[in-house]
């Protein structure tokens, strides 16, 4: 059972909803909200806490069974959500985020030339792992905290926003000492414990989709963290584990349309781990705007040759920044700007 509360609900009049319930014996759990909050209801079997509370003052409805996906659902409002990206950009509103910069953060200087880069072709973010998750354990696993400082400097340089990806509940405080956005990868969508533990600081999360999970699970990973008091989750289509091998992952765009149907969480595109291949990123980065996307992030190298991880999707940056042109056109179809 579902309690929605009347539009601006004070914490206190939520809480004898709650008060009510417990008296009762009742488990419930407050659902945060933008301007009304939802109390999620267990164990009424019998109807009677319901037919008391229909009657407490700013309860708006009472709803039976119930949508596990509360907290990132649109309901009970039409809402949605911007979410700030630590400079003035945003994601979530009319203008598409670019984010693009290295797989993996290896040299000051490969960094900062790849940032100066983006920047200039239009990026809002820069992306780059200094936690990488690898396959395979004899491959570089990333600078740690040095790689953090090198984002970090490239922020300095650039005014660009960081995204970069955390993997341990306790390193959660130490990246978000540098990172404006914290990314948890798609390997770790299903560690409940690093979802909640992304969810009790306050830093925006991009969540990325798990390879293996469907677009139910992918939307309940999200209410773990919000559920911990972050509301600026901002999801991550990155592509699906298939039978098929021209590609390294099978980009499912089609959740695109349908998150924006079913929750208020904006989408962003991941074309480069969604294809694996460099001359596919600029064709699905087009139709991800075109789908409706708030954002793509796009790995980019200064020199994709020899660039340590996944040199297979990097783009150079000649091919960052007319795929930035050309998405100016799919943009004005969509009435989004870039
Ligand atoms: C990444 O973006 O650096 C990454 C490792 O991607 P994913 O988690 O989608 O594989
Ligand atoms: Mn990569």
């Amino acid at each position: 059972m579902i309690v929605v509360m009347s539009p601006n609900t004070s914490n206190e009049q939520v809480g004898r909803v709650v008060d009510q319930l417990n008296r009762n014996g009742v488990d419930s759990f407050i659902v945060p909200g933008l301007n009304r909050k939802t109390v999620e209801v267990f164990g009424d079997t019998n109807g009677l806490v319901r037919s008391v509370l229909q009657n407490f003052p700013m309860v708006e409805s009472i709803r039976d069974g119930g949508d596990p996906i509360l907290a990132v659902g649109r309901q009970p409002e039409d809402t949605t959500f911007e979410i700030p990206l630590g400079n003035a950009e945003t994601i979530g509103g009319k203008k598409i985020a670019l984010i693009a910069g290295p797989c993996a953060v290896e040299s000051l200087d490969q960094v900062l030339e790849i940032a100066h880069a983006v920047k200039n072709a239009g990026a809002v973010a820069l992306r780059g792992g200094a936690f990488k998750p690898r396959t395979s354990p004899y491959s570089f696993q990333g600078h740690g905290e040095p790689g953090l400082e090198m984002l970090a400097r490239a922020r300095e340089e650039t005014g660009l926003a960081v995204i970069t990806e955390v993997m341990r509940c306790d390193y959660v405080e130490l990246v978000a000492k540098y990172a404006d956005v914290l990314q948890v990868g798609s390997r770790n969508m299903h560690n409940t414990q690093l979802l909640a533990a992304v969810g009790e600081q306050e830093k925006p999360v991009l969540l990325k989709r798990g390879w293996g999970a469907t677009l139910k699970e992918f939307l309940l990973a999200a209410e773990y963290i919000m559920l911990r008091g972050n509301p600026n989750v901002i999801l991550c289509e990155r592509g699906i584990r298939t039978y098929e091998t021209y590609v390294r992952n099978t980009l499912a765009l089609a959740v695109v349309p349908e998150v924006k149907r079913i929750s208020r969480l904006p989408i962003i595109v991941d074309p480069s781990h969604g294809t694996g291949r460099s001359h596919l990123v600029a064709p699905m980065s087009n139709a991800s705007i075109a789908c409706g996307a708030d954002g793509l992030i796009i790995e980019v190298h200064n020199r994709p040759q020899v660039a340590w991880t996944d040199a297979d999707q990097a783009l150079d940056r000649d091919q960052f920044t007319a795929l930035a042109q050309g998405l100016q056109a799919f943009a004005g179809a969509c009435n989004r700007t870039l």
